[in-house]
């Protein structure tokens, strides 16, 4: 099963402030259980941004892009696996998770494989000999032995399921993080690309109330779509945004608070909405921010917990697309992807992507 590839374009980040650059590179000869799969699509995710405009740390040059759904064009010797050692076969229409971790080490055999010792993660690793193709914004990519392979179930279509490796699949760790939601008054905070998915999951799950904070007046009414009950501008004053969550409460106060954003403001507040035992789960601070303010009399004599969620387990993306699967009958997934450019056009879209901040922006090599 050798390629039949034998080259691929890919856009270069090459340094903060520099346009991308379709530059050409060798098809890797593939060993193993390794894989290559053409992209059939890829988005531009908010950490791409953080990396192109040199507001996170990235190694150069690097193929940026980690949500991307592709077909496996060619594969090593031993054939490739899914994510449960089942056979795929030339032409499936896959995802497979932005972090590669080695099932073997400290953390992966502790149940911590997004802290992998050995981790690798698709889009933010430097180009090295024999192993460029390992980032979405590309014609192809190379997928090495264990990488955790999943088929896309038919009815998800390529934009749909193209941020299930990254936002869905953070969402489907949070809610894993969060325990039981079944009849549970849910704040989520932050209305982007994981808040809408985390409305939709809490709704499938059996939220009683699902309460998206967001300042964003068209996110508000995008969220009601994804199944919020009740939308909030976090402008409001604190006082005000407790008496809404209490009224739906019983007076309580939440269940389970989502922080989706990374914003300090929304912490805080998020905390003091919690009933006594609430429960916080943080996943969007994975960027710089001041130190936020919590007070831990509160925290204690209240009983809250607070956790915080970084990159996913191969079982969270399972989850995401089964999720995706069920939701995209109820929900429209689709717009969340607001405009497609080819992948000739990157720096275009990435421009587009950063001023007009749609949820997603999507890359058709
Ligand atoms: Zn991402
Ligand atoms: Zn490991």
């Amino acid at each position: 099963m050798r390629t039949k590839v034998e080259e691929s374009v890919a856009a270069v980040f090459r340094g903060v402030g520099q346009p991308l650059s379709l530059e050409r590179f060798a098809a890797p000869q593939l060993q193993g259980e390794e894989a290559l799969v053409r992209i059939r699509c890829a988005t531009i995710c908010g950490s791409d941004l953080h990396s192109y405009f040199g507001r996170r740390h990235s190694p150069m040059p690097c193929i940026l892009g980690h949500e991307m759904v592709g077909e496996i064009v060619a594969m090593g010797p031993a054939g490739a696996k899914d994510v449960r050692g089942n056979s795929l076969a030339l032409g499936d229409r896959v995802t497979w998770s932005m972090v590669w971790s080695c099932g073997e080490c400290y953390y992966c055999t502790h149940g911590l494989r997004p802290k992998c010792e050995r981790l690798m993660k698709f889009g933010h690793e430097e180009i090295a000999a024999g192993r460029a193709l390992i980032g979405g914004m590309a014609e192809h990519c190379w997928l090495p032995e264990k990488t955790a392979i999943v088929r896309v179930p038919e009815n998800v279509s390529d934009v749909v399921a193209c941020p299930a490796n990254c936002a869905t699949s953070t969402v489907a760790a949070v809610f894993r993080n969060a325990g039981c939601v079944q009849g549970r008054v849910v704040v989520i905070h932050g209305a982007g690309m994981l808040g809408q998915t985390a409305c939709a999951m809490a709704s499938i799950e059996g939220a009683a109330e699902v309460i998206a904070i967001e300042p964003d007046a068209g996110r508000r009414e995008q969220a009601r779509r994804f199944g919020a009950t009740a939308v909030l501008d976090s402008a409001l004053p604190a006082a005000d945004l407790l008496a809404r969550v209490r009224e739906v409460s019983a007076g309580r106060g939440a269940d389970l608070g989502l922080e989706l954003a990374g914003y300090p403001e929304s912490i805080e507040l998020g905390v003091t909405l919690l009933r006594p035992g609430g429960r916080f789960v943080m996943a969007g601070s994975t960027f710089p921010s001041r130190p936020v303010q919590l007070n831990a009399e509160q925290v204690v004599r209240r009983l809250i917990t607070i956790s915080g969620v970084y990159n996913y387990s191969p079982e969270d993306l399972e989850a995401a697309l089964a999720f995706l699967s069920q939701a995209v009958k109820r929900f429209p997934f689709g717009e969340l992807v607001e405009r497609s450019y080819p992948l000739s056009e990157v720096n275009a879209a990435i421009q587009y992507a950063d001023t007009a901040k749609p949820p997603r922006v999507a890359l058709l090599p």
